[in-house]
């Protein structure tokens, strides 16, 4: 069959091969990017979706508007407004089929073969999929603990001009880094600066352990004249509620947003009325609060339970920054003491130890590290998790 050049650009990834070994039984996985399926509010989303049913069969069980449900768009308008963002009107976002679906959208509406796009590398594996199948050439700007370096990021977009840049500033996917307020004020001078798009991919903002990350781009650009202009912000009930709902949604300036509007129509008509009466419910009785702070709770139990392992089992063997939210920690194997130093040899041998997680190299769209790694904290209890670094510890010393 002859399929559309754009596959050309793409090819299914490495990570994939290593999911289908996940369901050997007995593995410890660290491996998954989803959060842990026992920490669902399983009672609070199913009264939500019994109330949609009783009160409001007919938008629940109909055809819906592209932009989504409006008792929900002004659901996650307050839900924003709460994290600082408070002049964000409804009319001003559109609800997706997850946040994956904004990335999509915004691919689709401003990429063409050949455009450059700077991502972080390392950045969201489905991100570089996905705008690579528009075509984009994408250029990587380096990262540090406190997220994307803002003096390379301004270099890069000087040289190459981008059509946008794709960040994650809040825990990012695989990084765990967290964009420190100046750089993030300095993203917001650059987008006005160069009139350059920025686009904010947001889905684990809300899962911090300590102390509240600083202000979304999103929130701060009321700060910095001219900025919303240049940002896009998506957002996801994924992460903190769950991502079977597919309830993600996309803030953008109007011209973009009516555009992605009209691609979404093409697309999905609009994301499952079902699902969207659901989540609204569910965010109007006040719920969200309560289960935010239990799952806050349980990740940050889990994150320090992982760092501490990490330290005690692979000491000098492995470098990382302890995680202050997010779902993952990002080492690297330094080589220490003659220890393997492959991220894609250890994942192998983990493998064969029982223990699961996904090397860093493929979430860099260029100059991979190939002593990188990625490892989930979600879904492995405390018990499992020093069990599984154990394991760990020992593929690293016998092979
Ligand atoms: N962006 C990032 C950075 C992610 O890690 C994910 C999920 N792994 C998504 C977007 C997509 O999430 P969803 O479509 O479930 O909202």
């Amino acid at each position: 069959m002859a399929f559309a050049d754009r596959l050309n650009n793409v090819e299914t990834s490495a990570i994939r091969e290593l999911f289908k070994l996940l369901g050997k039984p007995g593995i410890i996985s660290f491996a998954g990017g989803f959060p842990d399926s026992a920490m669902f509010d399983v009672e609070g989303i199913s009264a939500a979706s019994q109330r949609a049913l009783a009160e409001e069969p007919g938008a629940a069980l109909q055809y819906g508007a592209t932009e989504g449900y409006q008792p929900l768009r002004e659901q996650l308008a307050a839900f924003m407004a709460a994290k600082g963002a408070s002049d964000v009107a409804p009319e001003q976002l559109i609800v997706t089929t997850g946040s994956q679906q904004a990335l999509d959208l915004l691919g689709k509406t401003l990429i063409n073969p050949g455009d450059k796009v700077i991502v972080e590398g390392p950045t969201f594996l489905a991100t570089i999929q996905c705008f690579r199948l528009y075509g984009a050439e994408l250029i990587s700007a380096p990262i540090d603990g406190d997220g994307v370096k803002t003096d390379e990021l301004e270099r890069l977009i000087a040289e190459h001009r981008p059509k946008f840049v794709y960040l994650i500033p809040t825990f990012g996917n695989p990084s765990g880094a967290m964009l420190s307020l100046e750089r993030r004020k300095k993203v917001l001078e650059l987008a006005v600066k160069y009139q350059t798009l920025v686009v904010e991919d947001d889905p684990y903002g809300d899962l911090y352990f300590g102390a509240a990350p600083p202000p979304s781009l999103l929130a701060l650009s009321a700060q910095v004249p001219g900025s919303r202009d240049w940002l896009a912000h998506c957002g996801s009930l994924s992460k903190v509620l769950s991502p079977g709902l597919r309830v993600g949604w996309l803030m953008a300036p109007p011209e973009l947003l009516a555009k992605a509007t009209m691609c979404k129509q093409f697309s999905d008509a609009h994301t499952s009325t079902f699902a969207q009466a659901t989540a609204a419910q569910y965010l109007k009785v006040g719920r969200m609060p309560a289960t935010l702070a239990h799952v806050r709770a349980v990740y940050a139990e889990r994150a320090q339970a992982m760092s501490d392992a990490l330290r005690a089992q692979l000491g000098a063997a492995v470098d990382f920054v302890q995680p202050q939210g997010g779902l993952f920690v990002w080492a690297r194997l330094t080589g220490a003491g003659g220890a393997v130093q492959d991220g894609n040899l250890l994942a192998q041998r983990a493998i064969a130890k029982g223990v699961a997680f996904v090397p860093g190299a493929p979430f860099f769209c260029a100059n991979p590290d190939p002593a990188t790694l990625r490892l989930s904290f979600a879904t492995a209890d405390v018990a499992k998790i020093r069990e599984g670094v154990a394991h760990l510890g020992q593929a690293l010393a016998q092979p």
